[in-house]
Formats: C-alpha cells, structure tokens, sequence
C-alpha cells in the first residue's frame, strides 16, 4: 500500500446486481418460513419479471453504490429466465458506463420446466430448454473474450446433465465455474455432486452445510447468511482460499469484513480480525488487476485489521482504476448519480408493479 489512507481496489467476489432494484419492495403476501420460502416467494419471482431496462439501472446502481464504497470489481451472477440472450451484455454495458469492472455469469439452473413452472428438480431429468438457453448466452458471451464465469444456480436445482455442462464449458473457456453450494439446508450434500468437476478457479459460494473439502475459492456472505437465517459458514474451518462476497445485499466490501470479523468473534473469541482482513484482500487475486486501483479514504490507519474492525464512518473519497478516476471527492466522474437513482427507481417501480401483477 502506497500510503495508510488507501488501499487498493476491493473486489465484490459473489455480488447479484440484479437485487439492487428490490429495495423498498412490498412485503410479500405470505412472510418466509424457511430459506427455500424466501428463494420461492422472494428472488425466483423477482428475476423471472426482470427485462433489459430492469437488468440495466439495476446493475448501474448497485455498480455506481460499489465505487463509491471502494469496490473496482464485481463478480456477478445474474439470472433472469425471461429475459436471458443477452442480459450478461447489458450488465457489462452498465458497469463500463459507471466505470467500475465486472465478471458476470449467467446462472443456469433447471428450475423452471418447459413451460416457465417452477418444478422440482431430479438429478436424472433431462436438461431443460432454459438451461440450454442459459448456457447459449454464457458461450456466446464467453466468445467475445471478455472476462466471465460459467455460471450454475446450485446442485440442488440443477440436473446431472446441467452440472457437467457447466463443467465442460469452463473447460473449454478455462474460466471457472461460479455457484452456489451448500447455502441452505436443501442444497445439504452438494458437494458430492460436485468434487469430481470443481476446480481451483471455480467459486463455492457460502459453503454454509459443507460437510467435505471440495476444490475452489470459498466466498463467504456473512450478511446474506445470518439474514436468511441459513446459519455460519465456518470458512476458518477450510484449507481453501477464502474471499467474501455481498450476495446481493449491496457493495461494500468493508463493511462485510466488519461483519465478518463479528461473526467470527461470535463464533470464536480468539477470532482474529487479520483472518477476515485477509479473506477481503483474498478478492485481488481473482482479480488481480484491481491491485493496481487506487482507493482513497477518509482514514489514516487503512492498512490495520485492527483499526478497520472498530472504525465507523469510514467513507471514500477517491477511485482510480487504470490510473483513470472514476470517483473524484466523492462524486461519480463518468455518471450523474442523482440521474443513475431517479433511473433505477423508475425500473423498480415497474418491477414492483410486475410482481404485485403476478401475484
Ligand atoms: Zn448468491
């Protein structure tokens, strides 16, 4: 670090920009019992109403709300099952708009049957259409050489034919696969469907109901964990390189290694804030161009764990991403952001209104 007042560019390793839009939502009609209940009533109606002006302010928020938190890269999965061939080129357009970098994944998954019903899935089912149409927006923006990821919802909505697809695309693209394992407890024994495709370059998502070592980066969502109630990961508890990601709640990346030092603590009274400070800095090497970003803050002591752990108000005021300032005393250089939170509320407002409509 060049001085104690910045950092480089922190990276978002599990982000769903697409959620930026559900602030504010209604309360649904029948309150969650379990994390399968908030998925089925919450997010699977949320993304199958999503068209390309949702998907757009969406990720232009959510990616504006990343710079000014110090965030220069979100790995993102995205789904959208009504609107899929090409959702991963409006979400790259929005982040380059904004100026921030993106590695986006189309998460395919066989929940939805031929006719756009949610089912149950079995592991032996045939692939469905819109997984196949999943994959065909992955490939097709995978060949435009821009970075991505093959992105898979989770085993447990997905068929065995699905999975190794998935496995075979990323392969073939020498990119890793990016998924949710082990989330809740409907996801329990993921791993074993898993093992023999996972790679080092894959992302495991929260891990939480791991119960074996599997190949890949652990990212860890503190935040998203305790608000579906789906329990503590235990990352410290894993040989594997350990990042965090937001889940979709938001951007900031400090304030998730916050969290993630309390909800070590929680667990663990010898719980040291080094741990989650390196599992934040864990994020530049997957991107390890954002250790060339410059993040300025109004802080002196951003090179201490101990510091950050116990500091409020931390704010930034400066970004720069190849050696371009996209953020400049605290104001967006390349968008008016006043401008992208009047467009984003327009589009949530149609989103909220489109799901009031399907209820
Ligand atoms: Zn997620």
């Amino acid at each position: 670090m060049t001085s104690a007042n910045t950092t480089p560019g922190l990276v978002c390793a599990h982000h769903h920009l697409y959620s930026s839009l559900a602030r504010g939502m209604p309360a649904p009609k029948i309150a969650p019992h379990n994390f399968l209940s908030v998925l089925e009533n919450i997010w699977w109606k949320l993304d199958a109403a999503l068209d390309h002006y949702m998907i757009y302010w969406s990720a232009a928020l959510g990616a504006a709300e990343a710079l000014l938190s110090g965030t220069t890269a979100i790995i993102d999965h995205h789904e959208s099952p009504n609107c899929i061939e090409g959702s991963l080129d409006v979400i790259h357009a929005a982040c380059t708009d904004i100026g921030i970098r993106v590695i986006p994944c189309y998460g395919v998954t066989d929940r939805w049957n031929d006719d756009g019903r949610l089912q149950e899935v079995k592991a032996s089912s045939p692939i469905t259409r819109g997984a196949r149409l999943g994959f065909a927006e992955t490939e097709r923006y995978l060949a435009t050489g821009k970075p991505a990821m093959v992105g898979v919802h989770a085993a447990f909505t997905c068929t065995d034919e699905t999975l190794e697809t998935a496995s075979q695309l990323s392969e073939r693209f020498q990119t890793g696969v990016h998924i949710h394992v082990a989330e809740g407890p409907d996801d329990r024994g993921a791993e074993s469907r898993l093992q023999k495709y996972a790679k080092d370059n894959w992302l495991i998502v929260h891990g939480v109901h791991l119960r074996e070592p599997i190949a890949g980066t652990i990212v860890h969502n503190p935040r998203s964990n305790m608000n579906n109630a789906v329990g503590y990961a235990r990352p410290a508890q894993w040989k594997n390189r350990i990042a965090l990601g937001s889940d979709g709640i938001d951007s900031n990346m400090m304030s998730e290694f916050q969290l993630a030092f309390v909800a070590g603590r929680a667990n663990d009274i010898s719980f040291s804030p080094d741990l989650a400070w390196g599992w934040l800095f864990n994020g530049s090497q997957l991107v390890p161009e954002t250790q060339n970003d410059v993040v300025t803050w109004n802080y002196p002591h951003m090179d201490s764990s101990w510091h950050i752990a116990y500091t409020t108000s931390l704010h930034v005021t400066d970004v720069s991403i190849n050696n371009e300032y996209v953020l400049s005393e605290g104001s967006l250089t390349k968008v008016d952001l006043g401008e992208v939170r009047r467009k984003a509320e327009e589009q949530s407002q149609r989103l909220h209104h489109a799901l009031a409509m399907s209820e």
